[in-house]
């Protein structure tokens, strides 16, 4: 199990420093976990000026798994767009191939009034959202804006995808409603796109290798509905690109806290990287107070999907669901008159929780 730790900026080394703790107790308790940390972004720019320098690429390929911190910050934000902190993000989802996002949105009883939503509409919500990544409108050909004949200018993109691309986000959409509670709903918007047409064809082909999933279909705007209505019937949805970007910032709300969300995206052979769903939280870093739980949930997410160790993936999770239960909050999650922990304090309560359910 060898893990490319990428801490990043801002508030990403105070976060992976506490995800670092989980591991250093795993391997304490003998399992064979192999880290190596290497720079990226702003942090990277300043040393080599490169947002991903090769010794950090080839790191990450040679890896079973990345797991990222965040990147970026006010003081990167004028440096050209090749040497950005995004870029160096980007163009390693793109080297690693990186073509199925999955984004958790959980809401944990003791914090179900933190969302905008009513209590009663997201307690309980236990959800995931497989967003392919790599195609889409995004990316499709032609594009661009022209003056047609009339003199008019003309916006065009293209939404495309081949039944391989459908096919293989599929499957991880499959195998992750096996790894939950069975069910998978496929997001398209069939009855005025063809291309999304092709997209519920295939992954009702692809259906019929996971008997064991109950697919369903919705279109898309109703889906955006459903989320607020009742979002307790969701279990996993799978869709392209363009309706997963705005499905998952839609579902991530539900819960009302950022700092507890982490993400996974995923190549073909497992290999994945794990990142909190935030950004670099430039105006907390360096306090120590930073929410470490997204980053730790990340790990658990690697464990689970790109090392295959359900057994630790679970333990983590219920950690943290442990620590949330009995009252620990850092600031962004904590209520007026609630005792707030450090990121450090937050960390070292999750690797206790650890020990006592060992
Ligand atoms: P952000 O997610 O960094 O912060 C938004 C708000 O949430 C801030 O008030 C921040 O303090 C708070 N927050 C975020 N994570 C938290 C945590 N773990 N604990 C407590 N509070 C937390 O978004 P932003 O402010 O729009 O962006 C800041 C920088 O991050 C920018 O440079 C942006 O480009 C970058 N960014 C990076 C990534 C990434 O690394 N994948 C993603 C989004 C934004």
């Amino acid at each position: 199990m060898n893990i490319a730790l990428l801490p990043g900026d801002g508030i990403g080394p105070e976060i992976m420093a506490e995800a670092e703790k989980v591991i250093d107790l795993f391997v304490a308790e003998g399992e064979p976990i192999k880290t190596q940390t290497a720079l990226v972004g702003g942090a990277a720019v300043e040393v080599y000026d490169d947002p991903l320098p090769d010794d950090t690429l080839q790191l990450c390929l040679a890896s079973s798994a990345v797991l990222f911190g965040a990147i970026g910050g006010p003081q990167y934000d004028t440096l050209p767009r090749p040497k950005r902190p995004e870029r160096g993000l980007l163009r390693l989802r793109k080297a690693m191939d990186l073509f199925a996002n999955l984004r958790p949105a959980k809401v944990y009883d003791a914090l179900a009034d933190s969302s905008t939503l009513k209590k009663e509409v997201v307690a309980g919500l236990d959800m995931m959202i497989v967003r392919e990544l790599t195609g889409d409108i995004y990316f499709g050909e032609p594009r661009g804006i022209h003056t047609n004949e009339q003199g008019l200018r003309v916006g065009v993109n293209t939404m495309t995808y081949d039944e391989n691309e459908i096919k293989r986000v599929a499957h991880w959409g499959f195998q992750a409603a096996q790894k939950r509670r069975g069910m998978l709903c496929s997001v398209d918007k069939m009855n005025v796109l063809e291309c999304t047409q092709l997209w519920r064809d295939v992954v009702m082909e692809v259906a019929r290798e996971y008997p064991d999933v109950t697919l369903t279909h919705m279109l898309v705007d109703n889906a955006a509905m459903q989320l607020i209505r009742r979002p307790q019937q969701f279990d996993v949805i799978v869709t392209g690109n363009l309706f997963g970007d705005i499905l998952s910032d839609e579902a991530s709300m539900l819960t009302g806290s950022i700092g507890l969300l982490p993400s996974a995206s995923l190549n073909q052979s497992g290999q994945g990287l794990f990142e909190p769903i935030h950004g670099s939280a430039p105006d907390i870093a360096g306090q120590g107070i930073a929410n470490p739980l997204a980053q730790i949930l990340s790990l658990a997410m690697l464990f689970r999907y790109s090392l295959k160790r359900e057994d630790l993936a679970d333990r983590v999770e219920f950690a943290v669901e442990e620590v949330i239960n009995q009252g620990m909050r850092t600031k962004d999650i904590a209520k007026a008159g609630e005792r707030i922990l450090s990121t450090s304090a937050m960390g070292d309560a999750v690797v206790a929780a650890l020990k006592n359910n060992n």
